[in-house]
């Protein structure tokens, strides 16, 4: 035996019991039948029906990596969040994905990019699960589903299916900022390391002396903006299918680790009420003229996970994990996040997803929660209730209890937003064609919705769209028609 074989360990099942052989089934001589007393050989093949979790029925493609979030401005005034305080590191988690194509889809689809981050702060994690636009297609959480069903594949053809996408956002107006974002350039972004993130939903910040304020992230890629156009993102789609989820990877591992600057927009809690534009819907930002943005700090991701699945695969983002200093707003699609996040962790991971290393806080965890399949950290508590006399941890409202909240009082009803005095669906999504784009992205604009809809898209739902683009801006709406519909 040569020295180099003698260092490699000897293989054990997952018992820890030494193997005689990977290379032969134990049989009855050597044309005989395998016998079901070969017990590796049943551990490997059950292991292997095991492999894998249910996909994400969302973002179930993604890429990620570790990091350190570090904070570079003062914004001690607006939060006490122990991980914005002047000077602070704290280590991080963050994956990317796209939204609608399952775990093997290409990566350059044309489609939302996820955004969630995980901060492993003093007092918990903190998530933040947003995507690389400020807004979303809806804004009431009960939508969500139908919304996501639209985009996904058709139940009788299996295909995606631009029919389906485009009825339902034309029956549904309110998505179209977020449908202009999606077909201008930022649709399809060059690589993860190259698009912006935001928390999208409004949050509440609440500082020291328990003063409110309502507040939106911002991550800006260090990188620079860069996309790709609908010709270049199809060519990779079949020459390389995962290549956003290697160029994090690569760039990792040859030491140029991508960095985004975190700034906020913060509101005065007291402007909610007023503010032009209802605050808390999510088909709308806040100009930058309004709330201009501030920074808070950069994060750096510098650490490739050592093994995929244990750590992105198994990583489990909540929104509702909000850490002292940091509440939800009344923002609908965020309330109902709060639910639906760990609810499908649960199901898709186990009831016990928290303690996984992704997941496992790097503070003190002093839960009463108990029990239930694959658990191993034991529960230090004696006493497996609340209160009880001894010893076991109490909740300290005193040091911990934030006022996040607000004010609500009201009949039960089933209706839209209170509208504010420039509420509605199509004005920002009109400014950002004709104030934001240039005529060569406009052109873009045009030809990427126009191909869109020249794929299967049928009558009635045509001229639906044309409507649609025409409420976003007259000039666009009357190119797509020309161009989509032959005039
Ligand atoms: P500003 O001129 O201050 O901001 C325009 C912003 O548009 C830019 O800062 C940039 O956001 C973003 N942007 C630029 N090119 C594109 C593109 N091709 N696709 C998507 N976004 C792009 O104006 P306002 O703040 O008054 O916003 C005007 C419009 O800009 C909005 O209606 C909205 O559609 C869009 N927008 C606004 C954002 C905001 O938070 N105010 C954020 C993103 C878009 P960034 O700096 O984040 O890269």
């Amino acid at each position: 035996m040569t020295e180099a074989a003698r260092r490699v360990p000897y293989t054990t099942n997952n018992a820890g019991i030494p193997v005689e052989s990977d290379e032969h089934s134990l049989t009855v001589g050597p044309d005989g039948p395998i016998l079901l007393q070969d017990h590796y050989l049943i551990e490997k093949m059950a292991q292997f029906n095991r492999e894998r979790v249910p996909e994400r029925v969302v973002h179930a493609k993604g890429a990620g990596a570790y990091g350190t979030f570090h904070v570079t401005n003062d914004v001690g005034q607006f939060t006490r969040a122990d991980l914005f305080q002047p000077g602070k590191r704290t280590e991080m988690l963050a994956r990317f994905s796209t939204v609608a194509g399952e775990q093997g889809s290409p990566d350059t689809w044309r489609d939302p990019r996820g955004f969630a981050l995980k901060f492993y702060t003093e007092h918990g994690n903190y998530d933040l699960v947003g995507n690389n636009t400020p807004v979303f297609f809806v804004r009431d959480t009960i939508k969500f589903q139908d919304f996501i069903r639209s985009q996904k594949r058709h139940p009788v053809t299996g295909l995606r299916d631009n029919d389906m996408q485009w009825d339902f956002w034309t029956l549904s107006p309110e998505s179209a900022h977020q449908v202009t974002w999606l077909m201008g350039d930022r649709g399809i972004p060059k690589t993860y390391r190259h698009m912006n993130g935001y928390g999208s939903h409004t949050y509440m910040w609440i500082n020291g002396g328990g003063q409110r304020f309502w507040v939106k992230y911002h991550f800006t890629t260090d990188q620079g903006i860069e996309f790709l156009t609908q010709a270049e993102a199809d060519e990779l789609a079949g020459a390389d299918a995962d290549k956003h989820r290697r160029d994090l990877y690569e760039s990792i591992e040859s030491r140029n680790a991508p960095s985004w600057t975190l700034k906020v927009q913060v509101m005065p809690f007291e402007d909610a009420a007023d503010y032009r534009f209802n605050p808390f819907d999510l088909t709308k930002v806040w100009p930058h003229g309004d709330y201009p943005l501030i920074e808070v700090g950069r994060m750096v991701l510098d650490k490739n996970p050592e093994d995929y699945f244990v750590h992105i695969e198994q990583a489990a983002f909540e929104p509702s994990n909000m850490v002292p200093g940091i509440g939800p707003s009344p923002d609908r699609m965020l309330l109902g996040r709060l639910f639906s996040y760990p609810d499908t962790h649960r199901y898709r991971i186990g009831p016990n997803y928290a303690q996984l290393p992704p997941n496992r806080p790097r503070s003190a965890v002093n839960s009463y929660a108990k029990d239930g399949p694959m658990r191993y950290v034991a529960s230090d508590a004696a006493r497996p209730y609340a209160p009880n006399s001894y010893g076991g941890p109490a909740a300290d409202f005193r040091r911990f209890g934030d006022p996040a909240g607000w004010a609500a009082a009201g009949e039960l009803v089933r209706e839209a937003y209170r509208p504010h005095r420039e509420d509605d669906d199509f004005g920002q999504a009109g400014t950002m064609v004709r104030a934001v784009l240039d005529d060569a992205a406009r052109e873009r604009l045009v030809a990427n919705i126009s191909g869109h809809l020249s794929q299967g898209v049928s009558r009635p739902v045509l001229d639906r769209a044309v409507q649609y683009w025409r409420a976003v801006d007259t000039d666009i709406g009357d190119r797509i028609a020309k161009e989509a519909d032959g005039g």
